[in-house]
């Protein structure tokens, strides 16, 4: 425990550094959320990514596996028709002539759309394939950047951790340094609010923005007297002449 200070000015001097200290934590603790926002975009992002590339890879898999079933399909029909026109060699009667050419027309427009189907689909595949390729680079790039992005920011807030860890001791120290009284307020405030502490602007505090009677602003600006906002009850300070 330091010396207690009975000394106004003394004491305005420990809550001007204190609030250097709220004011430095809240940039820390700012900054770590917005670390984290990042991550967790940058994640969602990737999800994306990934969840393209694997559409076009289902895509491209899907078109595949119709493609190779028109294919047994035209071996299939080829077949028959080779059977049907070995069989209308051997025919005599004519009605029977006319029923197999009949059916050898059919499977030969069968095998055309077949085969129509097939040129359509494979060229159309050529376009799912390198769609598929672009799409699972893309997102490989992607997954590799965002993963140097991410690691840079876990250090950093890895650092900015062990800073407010450090800020909130010395900070601690400070506050056991104040009169019991103001102690405990500075306490109390600190855990309603973000910040026990604040400057004015223009006579405006700026913890609520209550407006203060000129007076009151220049006794803030002054620091030989403590002024607390009227409306919230922060300590009022003027900025560290430092
Ligand atoms: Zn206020």
């Amino acid at each position: 425990m330091g010396e207690i200070p009975v000394d106004p000015k003394t004491l305005i001097n420990i809550l001007v550094e204190i609030s250097e200290f709220e004011e430095l934590l809240l940039q820390a603790s700012q900054q770590l959320q917005h670390n984290s926002q990042l991550t967790f975009s940058l994640e969602e992002l990737q999800a994306e990514y990934e969840a393209d590339a694997a559409r076009a890879a289902r895509q491209n898999q899907g078109a595949e596996v119709t493609i190779r079933s028109l294919e047994n399909e035209i071996t299939q029909v080829e077949e028959l028709l080779k059977v049907k026109k070995q069989m209308i060699i051997g025919l005599t009667d004519r009605r029977q002539v006319r029923a197999v050419t009949e059916e050898i027309s059919t499977l030969k427009q069968r095998l055309d759309r077949l085969e129509n189907d097939t040129i359509n689909l494979l060229d159309k595949q050529d376009l799912l394939k390198s769609e598929a390729t672009e799409s699972q680079s893309e997102s490989r790039v992607h997954g590799t950047k965002s993963r140097a992005k991410q690691e840079a920011m876990a250090s950093d807030s890895a650092t900015l951790s062990r800073k407010t860890k450090h800020i909130q001791e010395d900070m601690q120290r400070l506050i056991s340094m104040l009169p019991p009284g103001e102690g405990r307020a500075v306490i109390r405030l600190r855990e309603k609010l973000d910040q026990a502490i604040v400057h004015h602007h223009e006579g405006a505090c700026q913890g609520c923005f209550h407006q203060l009677p000129q007076q009151q602003a220049l006794s803030v600006d002054g620091g030989r007297t403590i002024v607390r906002c009227p409306s919230c009850m922060r300590f009022m300070v003027h900025r560290s002449w430092r």
